[in-house]
């Protein structure tokens, strides 16, 4: 298969408060599953402050800082790892910009969201990034390495 040649990545993807408290879950997990990624990691998660402080420490320094880590903690988060050729980066495009006012239509934040402050979803930004967030989030036993199976029905 060509696609067992290509580079298989890993990608950290985030319902955020809002996403969850608006009803979004299912709506942003079947994008992904209809794409045809492969989900490893599921979880209703209610994220501690320095949690969100690690995940987001690259951004410790920007004035919105403090508001990010009341936002992201505010409510429960649904978090998932996704796995497939080229993840991060497609996940990424079928998440939009980070400013929903600049994400395309078709996109999550481009249909779901308004402003970037309550932005709905996160995605892991690099392939390296993909593993150390599903890290800090997801206990070993929580990540699920499992074949599709080849199913009768689908066939
Ligand atoms: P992305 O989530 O698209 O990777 P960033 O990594 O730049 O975007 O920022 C992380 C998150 O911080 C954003 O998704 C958003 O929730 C929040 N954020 C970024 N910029 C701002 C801003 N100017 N004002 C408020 N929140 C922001
Ligand atoms: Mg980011």
């Amino acid at each position: 298969l060509v696609a067992s040649l290509e580079q298989v990545d890993v990608t950290y993807i985030m319902i955020k408060p809002d996403g969850v408290q608006r009803g979004l879950v299912g709506e942003i997990i079947s994008r992904f599953e209809k794409k045809g990624f492969k989900l490893t990691g599921l979880k209703l998660f209610q994220c501690p402050k320095e949690l969100a402080e690690e995940h987001y420490k690259d951004l410790s320094s920007k004035s919105f800082f403090p508001s990010l880590i009341e936002y992201i903690t505010s409510g429960p988060v649904v978090c998932m790892a996704w796995e497939g050729v080229g993840v991060v980066a497609s996940a990424r495009k079928l998440i939009g910009a980070t400013n929903p006012l600049q994400a395309e239509p078709g996109t999550i934040r481009g249909d779901l969201a308004v402003q970037t402050g309550r932005n709905v979803v996160h995605g892991s930004d690099s392939p390296e990034n993909g593993k150390r967030e599903i890290g800090l989030w997801f206990n070993e036993v929580e990540v699920i390495e499992w074949t599709p199976a080849q199913a009768p029905w689908l066939m």
